[in-house]
């Protein structure tokens, strides 16, 4: 579904990611771990075309879209949740959600399950996206990916920073996706080792722009090499 190769990129000379082969496959949930700094968003914003490489390719539903624009990749199905939320403060929650419509052109208007994802959504429909807790934009920065029924979506770090209770309703809800569609894919950024062991299928761990640890178990002593837990 989604294959990084090789990938290197540069934030103007100072190279941050080397050599970086990487798979998420259909239905999987693929977890990307490691310390503050070593990568991981620049990764995700690559995939999303938002960084361009320097080395490597990246393919999707085996086609070559390193050269691709950012809205070619959405509209062919990569869902993006960036870390920070990034919602629009001033917009309404629902136009939010109508702007995560515009990454795909078939489909007209808010489906339902959305709501049934996260409830406060729905509740909280008029209200200024800005009026939302934290987590509660969190739930809205998921949700606005959701409406476009992305294949793959790609989650950093959505457990940021959120209260408890709403990190159980995040996870709930990547479980859900798993369990209901078997070939959507999610690609999370996450540093907490019990979230990540709960979600995911398989585990790349990054440090220093490099994947040092790969595989479907999460070894604890492998994490705490890498991550303070
Ligand atoms: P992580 O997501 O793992 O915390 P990042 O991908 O955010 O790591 O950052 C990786 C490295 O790239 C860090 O050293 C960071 O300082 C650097 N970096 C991130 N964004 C920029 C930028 N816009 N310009 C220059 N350097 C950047």
């Amino acid at each position: 579904m989604l294959q990084l190769q090789q990938v290197e990129i540069a934030y103007d000379e100072s190279t941050v990611i080397r050599d970086v082969s990487l798979e998420v496959r259909p239905g999987q949930v693929v977890c990307l771990m490691g310390r503050n700094g070593v990568g991981k968003t620049t990764l995700v914003k690559a995939i999303m075309g938002l960084l361009k490489l320097k080395g490597g390719s990246i393919s999707y539903d085996d086609e070559d879209v390193t050269k691709k624009a950012p809205n070619y990749r959405a509209r062919k199905g990569i869902g993006y949740v960036p870390q920070g939320r990034e919602i629009f403060p001033q917009l309404s929650v629902h136009e939010n959600l109508l702007l995560g419509l515009e990454a795909n052109n078939t489909i007209m208007k808010i489906d339902e399950k959305v709501y049934d994802f996260f409830p406060v959504i729905k509740e909280m429909k008029d209200r200024n996206g800005g009026d939302l807790s934290g987590g509660q934009q969190q739930q809205l920065a998921i949700a606005r990916a959701l409406v476009a029924n992305p294949r793959c979506l790609l989650l950093d770090e959505p457990t940021e920073g959120i209260q408890p209770n709403i990190v159980q309703d995040i996870q709930d809800v990547i479980r859900e996706i798993k369990e209901t569609s078997e070939d959507t894919s999610i690609l999370l950024v996450e540093q907490s080792f019990d979230f990540a062991k709960s979600v995911a299928d398989y585990f790349y761990i990054v440090d220093k722009g490099r994947i040092v640890y790969e595989g479907s178990e999460l070894v604890e002593e492998e994490v705490s090499k890498y991550l303070s837990v």
